[in-house]
């Protein structure tokens, strides 16, 4: 799960780079955006609204394009808008690599990945994005204000859609609590605050950008019990009426999720509710049986 930060971790590393290099952030974001226009075809569209419905049809792909063997084969599956799907699978599976494809920050080899039944590749990129919310177990915070980091949701964001954001996110309390409040400086990676308030200022971030897609990494790192309880009510708040994807690691995710896909080996091997796996014999229920002897 680490590795699907690691191209946004690097888009990060160039934001800090460029924020101390030039002054005020939305200029920044500005060359951010006219970077991503490079990859754009000239026929590349923008979508102004989106429902959310997603389809993948017969997707491959794999990192190393000389050998044969495909890190993702065959991937086929389509998902209403508000649906919930869970993704889960040994370490490795493609679980991450799946989610990287719908954001494009690698191009399939074969098939189609549609959203509203626009093939993806036929979106400019930085519209593709603007419709898919992340958030993930290493939150990239910029060397900036508390409220200039959930401003990068929406840059013409008020302050005080930035304090309703925070307040939804069951971010706004601990944000109160600090000395400096919404302006506190954060260091760069958000040193100083916890994990889990960090994932709260993620998901007041995505609040924000009010995107019909969401991509969902779960955290596995240790956060205390009112953060971690805090956490898990700001995402259900979020996902209300969106098109959710989490690689899940709670049980409790799992079974709340409308559908499971459950992956080996770069392929959807079961897919289906918790109950509905549960009955089969298959991987599901070995995922779950280890899970839950792990677990005492
Ligand atoms: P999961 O999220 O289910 O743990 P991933 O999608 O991260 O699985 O990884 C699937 C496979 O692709 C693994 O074998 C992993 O080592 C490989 N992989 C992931 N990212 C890269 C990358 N950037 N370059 C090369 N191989 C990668």
């Amino acid at each position: 799960a680490r590795q699907f930060t690691r191209p946004l971790n690097d888009l990060a590393n160039q934001f800090n780079t460029m924020l101390s290099a030039v002054a005020g952030a939305e200029r920044v974001f500005d060359l951010m955006d006219q970077e991503g226009e490079c990859d754009d075809s000239e026929k590349a569209v923008s979508l102004a609204t989106v429902r959310g419905e997603v389809c993948f049809q017969n997707v491959s792909f794999s990192y190393q394009k000389e050998d044969s063997g495909k890190t993702v084969s065959d991937i086929h599956f389509s998902v209403s808008p508000g649906e919930t799907i869970a993704l889960v699978g040994p370490t490795g599976a493609g679980k991450t690599t799946i989610l990287q494809l719908l954001a494009r920050f690698y191009e399939v080899d074969d098939g189609t990945i549609s959203i509203d039944r626009h093939d993806t590749q036929r979106l400019k990129l930085a519209n593709l994005r603007q419709h898919i919310g992340f958030v993930l177990q290493d939150t990239f915070l910029f060397e900036a204000t508390i409220r200039e980091n959930i401003r990068y949701g929406r840059l013409n964001a008020t302050d005080q859609d930035i304090e309703e954001a925070a307040r939804l996110a069951n971010a706004h309390s601990f944000i109160s609590q600090l000395p400096d409040q919404y302006d506190t400086l954060l260091k760069e990676g958000g040193r100083g605050i916890s994990e889990g308030q960090k994932q709260l200022l993620a998901i007041a971030r995505v609040i924000l950008a009010n995107p019909a897609i969401l991509v969902l990494d779960e955290a596995t790192s240790s956060i205390d019990t009112l953060t971690e309880i805090n956490i898990q009510q700001a995402l259900a708040t979020l996902m209300k009426g969106r098109t959710s994807f989490i690689i899940a690691h709670r049980l409790q995710t799992i079974e709340k999720a409308d559908r499971i896909l459950v992956l080996q080996h770069g392929r959807i091997v079961q897919q289906g509710t918790h109950q509905a796996l549960l009955q089969q014999d298959g991987l599901y229920r070995e995922l779950f049986q280890k899970a839950a002897t792990e677990t005492g």
